[in-house]
Order: C-alpha cells, then sequence, then structure tokens
C-alpha cells in the first residue's frame, strides 16, 4: 500500500462521521499538502475494491466511506444523515429467509431524522411519532 494509502485507511477507520472523497482529502491535506484530490479517489476505490473500507452510496448523495466494522445504517430520507447501528450479525437468519448462501449483505434503514421529522411537523402539521423512527426494542 502507498503512503498515500495507509493515511487515507487510517483516516476512515479513525472517522466515525462517514466522509465523503472531498472530506476525506480535507482530513489528508493537513498532512500532505500536495496530495491530489484524483490520488484521494483512487486511493478509496482501490482500498473499497480490497475490502478494507466500505462504501455507504445513498441516492442523490455523493457516496461515503466507513469502518469494515460489522455495523449497520440509519439513513434519513429527507437529508441523508447517515447514523450507525448495531443490529448484531444478521447473516444466519437472512440466509433462513432467502434460502441461499450470502457472501455479504448491505443493510439501510430509511428513518426520518429527528431534525427533518421537527420540520415535517411544523410543515404539515402531523404526528410523525409513532411511525418514521425506529427505536432499538429492548432485550
Ligand atoms: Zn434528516
Ligand atoms: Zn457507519
Amino acid at each position: 500500500m502507498t503512503k498515500y494509502g495507509r493515511r487515507i485507511l487510517e483516516i476512515v477507520e479513525a472517522s466515525r462521521s462517514h466522509m465523503t472523497a472531498e472530506q476525506v482529502f480535507d482530513a489528508l491535506r493537513r498532512d500532505c499538502p500536495g496530495v491530489a484530490l484524483a490520488t484521494v479517489y483512487n486511493n478509496l476505490n482501490r482500498l473499497w475494491q480490497e475490502d478494507r473500507i466500505r462504501k455507504v452510496s445513498v441516492e442523490g448523495m455523493p457516496d461515503r466511506y466507513d469502518r469494515m466494522q460489522r455495523h449497520d445504517h440509519l439513513v434519513c430520507k429527507e437529508c441523508g444523515r447517515l447514523v450507525d447501528v448495531d443490529l448484531g450479525d444478521l447473516t444466519a437468519q437472512l440466509e433462513e429467509l432467502a434460502g441461499v448462501h450470502i457472501l455479504s449483505y448491505d443493510l439501510k434503514l430509511m428513518v426520518l431524522c429527528s431534525e427533518c421529522r421537527k420540520k415535517y411537523q411544523e410543515r404539515e402539521g402531523e404526528d410523525f411519532e409513532s411511525s418514521a423512527i425506529i427505536r432499538p426494542r429492548p432485550h
């Protein structure tokens, strides 16, 4: 791995904010002022192909990058905000439901974040209290 590749991997693994390529570029530039945006894109792509980082794609939003460690995502349907959620490893359950052997899965739960929910309520006067937000079930 190149010097930039290693540094980019460190940045993505340390971040919990689901950085876009531009944000990774800004972070990397603090250490390596001469780096080009294309270099960041190339390295992110290579790291993703090598399964060292995850890419989270949401329609209409720039791709975001994330650590590999098992977790899933709540995605706000309105603003695209991503929040980590730990549902454990569902591979066995999903395999049973689907009846096939699965290599991996990518679960995005669409929600309205509290800010967007507030905006909706102000605009529509509707009550989203019980419907759109998923709360973890007690164990
Ligand atoms: Zn939102
Ligand atoms: Zn995440």
